[in-house]
């Protein structure tokens, strides 16, 4: 017997929706190649991230600094042209922030990158300061917020056309440190907490140490930022968020990530045709 599909009843057909969904939104994390599932638009998404970036822009001092600039203009440059492949929709777009005592970075789908003038204060040179902006634009690489979405649609498929659109909770994604929720605006802190679960942000570790090598910067440097910023966080006493430990890994676990990725990334770094130019951040 035939029957029209609009004769079964929504909990026979929205779980077959998401099966015929899920097979066509599936890809490759670059680098990694894991398996992921995308059920959002690029164009869409990136469009939404644009405005929301534009309003983000709004909320935080833009830096006047040309020399802080200048030097996130250029590893934007050298990096962005190394991934071209792997987000060929991006535009991308990278300022600072004014704000000396935040140090952290975070992105937004369609290649929207913000670092704030403490990281770059922070940084002992060009390829510290690429090692967190190639960790920014990995999570762009690799869909990570088309993912959340995505995950959000399968586990609610009615709810999922609403949760697209809602704008806040696309800012801040990416950060290279938990505690950007509160810098970037309240409302992006519960975004930032939940989307980027552990494998999110080791993922990111490793895919953006292998950017920076192809860009030409030195891998080392990643280590050797993370190892700066763990002693500086035990120095002061500085507690992440609640429910932070939750869902961030801490710096010994991205450490020895790093450390088993290294010999990897150096022999890309030394096989580069670009040299890295170590410039020294003023
Ligand atoms: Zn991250």
């Amino acid at each position: 017997m035939i029957r029209r599909l609009s004769s079964y009843s929504p909990l026979v057909i929205l779980p077959l929706a998401t099966i015929v969904l899920t097979l066509s939104g599936c890809y490759n994390v670059p680098v990694t190649g894991r398996n992921s599932v995308s059920l959002v638009d690029d164009k869409d998404i990136n469009a939404k991230a644009a405005a929301e970036f534009e309003q983000v822009k709004k909320m935080h001092k833009l830096s006047r600094n040309p020399a802080q600039i200048k030097i996130v203009n250029h590893i934007g440059s050298r990096l962005s042209k190394t991934v071209f492949w792997d987000v060929p929709l991006a535009e991308w777009e990278f300022v600072v922030f004014q704000a000396p005592t935040t140090l952290n970075a975070f992105a937004m789908p369609g290649g929207k990158v913000a670092v704030f003038s403490g990281l770059i204060d922070f940084c002992e040179n060009e390829d510290q300061l690429a090692s967190v902006i190639a960790h920014e634009i990995a999570h762009v690489a690799a869909r990570h917020t088309h993912e959340r979405f995505s995950q959000g649609m399968l586990l609610s498929p009615l709810g999922a056309a609403t949760s697209i659109g809602v704008g806040g909770a696309i800012s801040g994604v990416g950060v290279y440190m938990p505690s950007v929720g509160s810098a970037v605006g309240g409302v992006t802190t519960a975004a930032t907490q939940l989307a980027f679960d552990r494998g999110k942000e080791l993922e990111a570790d490793h895919i953006g140490l292998m950017y920076m090598a192809k860009a030409g910067y030195d891998p080392r440097e990643a280590m050797k930022l993370l190892e700066k910023m763990e002693e500086r966080e035990a120095s002061s006493g500085a507690v992440g968020p609640p429910g932070w430990m939750a869902n961030h890994p801490g710096f010994p676990q991205r450490q020895i990530q790093l450390m088993e990725l290294m010999p990897e990334a150096i022999k890309i770094y030394e096989n580069g045709e670009t040299g890295a130019t170590h410039t020294i951040i003023e």
